[in-house]
């Protein structure tokens, strides 16, 4: 196996050990900011006051008193932390972030900011051809990060669906023929721009829209044209999706219920059949379907659907029935690894052609501030093609000039945007790259640490690893063989509250519910003969991903702390649940 280095210079490191060359960097940086001052309208004389002293004092004060308080932030930088999806930022991204950050434009439009808007469109197009999108076809743009990214997906689906509806509601209006909800909703672009010409003028159809016109007053005549009641769409995600789609059916006013939940395989992967087979109800049921969603990377456990398989069967249904269906892949956390060599052996083959099939999804989510080791808050909406960034237009004349094209606000949810996260991220494309010898090395890395913590705690008595881990988070609970389950979950629980109450070592919680989960639990519990006694498993999670667990040298001297650590709070765990089966009831 190829060596993981880290590409040099590419953190700050845990003792500081590239301070002098980022503030060098950093010098660049205000220099450059200074003196583009200095030299524009060199004919104007204008001379602000100097700051004076009682402001500078209490600047002074406050800035002391604000870096005071941040040192004893949360230390995400070390290896030591294990906890959540955070670590040490890239250096060239904090960089890029910085840079922006002084010249503060606002993306919101090319007219407020004409090299802002430039540089996240270079920006996007990297990610873009990251994940085997053609850059030049691809659309999309940075988001505060993947909840609102997911988000701005459901908004494009629902712009395509609402106007297959409302042509299909139109046309069967005007012919007088009976409505096929489902067939309308999911005709394909070609059978849509047909019938179009077939209805002859827009504004019928604009007259059908649910989103323009009253929603409840369209449900009614769909309910007349179709001969039953309309119930609305619903979005198909497997039981390990990310919250943000529960708060997606719920802003988009669908209902929480409308987040229908695909099985999981016995792997805790996304099910293909069990998702036709939600796709077969759906269209049972004549409800039309928003978006299916797959997930390369979980939130919980950094596992990678089948998307090859997935979009497989939803290609085969436009094939065979001339079914379009909206695929999503949301790969807020793992679409960097895209990054990797094809043929990277730390990933197993089904999961690098998942990842390989991302580029057929008409959506994906990607975040930056995640595995692209880039400042909050940068997360991506990309989407295939132009025809699928379309979402309800809007006029703001304050903003729009034609010549301009198109405001960037048109097509984002949020308003003001900074170009902070594009700037990271361009400056990340073009100084590590988005390859395998460039942030694909620290990827690998983190993939090489998370199995050697792996190996290294699965010697440890009563250390019960949840397998299969597929990238670079591990699972695992405490048991001992022939626990029950909620004995486990106990000692497992006490544990963490060890961990959080020391200082020297960080690791997260998570919770698996057999409705979610249900093979993947009752395995975990079947490794150890435990009694499944409870629905819920709980976990201490490892996310890796400080450069540091991707070096050998730093690994042999990181892991015996680590080992160390665990036995201290296995006994805690132990000993805090001893004392509690020895209390009086
Ligand atoms: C983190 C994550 C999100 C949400 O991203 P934020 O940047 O926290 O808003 C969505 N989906 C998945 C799979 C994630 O891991």
């Amino acid at each position: 196996m190829r060596s993981s280095p880290v590409p040099p210079g590419c953190f700050l490191g845990p003792k500081s050990e590239n301070a002098a060359w980022l503030r060098d960097q950093l010098d660049v940086v205000f220099d450059a900011w200074f003196e583009g001052r200095r030299r524009r309208f060199p004919g104007d004389d204008a001379q602000l006051a100097a700051t004076d002293a009682g402001t500078c004092r209490r600047t002074a004060e406050s800035l002391h008193a604000l870096l005071a308080a941040l040192d004893q932030e949360v230390p995400t930088y070390t290896p030591r932390y294990l906890g959540h999806m955070v670590s040490d930022p890239a250096l060239p991204a904090l960089l890029g972030h910085v840079a922006a950050l002084l010249h503060n434009p606002n993306n919101t439009s090319r007219e407020a900011a004409k090299v802002g808007t430039a540089i996240e469109a270079e920006a996007i197009a990297m990610l873009a051809r990251m994940i085997g999108y053609d850059p030049s076809a691809a659309r999309g743009h940075f988001t505060s990060g993947g909840t609102v990214a997911n988000l701005e997906a459901v908004w494009r689906a629902r712009f395509r669906l609402d106007h297959r509806l409302a042509l299909g509601l139109a046309l069967a209006e005007a012919e007088g023929r009976p409505l096929d909800v489902f067939a309308a909703a999911h005709m394909t672009e070609a059978r849509f721009q047909e019938r179009l010409a077939a209805l002859g003028e827009e504004a019928a159809m604009r007259a059908c829209s649910g989103v323009l016109n009253n929603p409840y007053e369209i449900a009614e005549r769909l309910r007349r044209a179709s001969g039953r009641p309309y119930r609305g769409p619903v979005i198909i995600a497997p039981g390990h999706r990310h919250y943000s789609w529960i708060k997606a059916a719920n802003v988009f006013g669908l209902g929480e219920a409308a987040c229908w939940t695909a099985p999981l395989d016995a792997d805790g992967r996304l099910d293909a059949e069990g998702l036709m087979a939600c796709i077969r109800r759906a269209r049972a049921e004549h409800r039309p379907i928003l978006m299916v969603v797959g997930v390369a990377g979980t939130t919980e456990l950094g596992a990678i659907d089948p998307v090859d398989k997935v979009a497989g069967r939803l290609e085969a249904l436009r094939e065979a029935e001339d079914l379009d269906i909206w695929l999503h892949v949301d790969a807020a956390y793992g679409g960097f690894f895209c990054t990797l060599a094809a043929d990277e052996p730390r990933l197993a083959p089904e999961r690098r052609r998942a990842l390989a099939a991302i580029r057929r999804a008409d959506s994906v989510t990607v975040d930056p501030h995640k595995l692209g080791y880039v400042p909050y808050a940068c997360g991506a909406l990309l989407v295939r093609d132009s025809s699928r960034d379309a979402v309800s237009s809007f006029a703001a004349p304050y903003v729009e000039r034609a010549e301009l094209g198109e405001a960037p606000w048109t097509r984002t949810l949020e308003g003001s945007r900074p170009a902070t996260g594009a700037a990271a991220v361009w400056m990340m494309g073009r100084s590590v790259g988005f390859g395998p010898e460039g942030l694909g090395a620290v990827l690998r890395g983190a993939i090489e640490g998370r199995a050697a913590i792996a190996e290294a705690l699965a010697q440890l008595p009563d250390v019960r690893l949840l397998e299969p881990a597929d990238t670079n988070i591990l699972c695992f609970s405490i048991a001992a063989e022939g626990e029950a389950l909620s004995a486990a979950n106990a000692r497992t629980s006490a544990a963490h509250a060890w961990f959080a109450a020391s200082p020297n070592l960080s690791l997260s919680r998570t919770v698996l519910g057999t409705e979610s989960a249900p093979d993947l639990v009752r395995r975990h519990v079947r490794s150890f003969r435990g009694r499944m006694e409870s629905d819920r498993l709980v976990l201490l999670r490892c996310v890796v991903m400080n450069p540091l667990w991707g070096e050998a040298d730093a690994r042999a001297r990181l892991l015996p702390q680590l080992v160390s650590e665990l036995r201290s709070a296995i006994d805690a765990g132990a000993e805090a649940a001893g004392r509690r089966a020895a209390a009086p009831a």
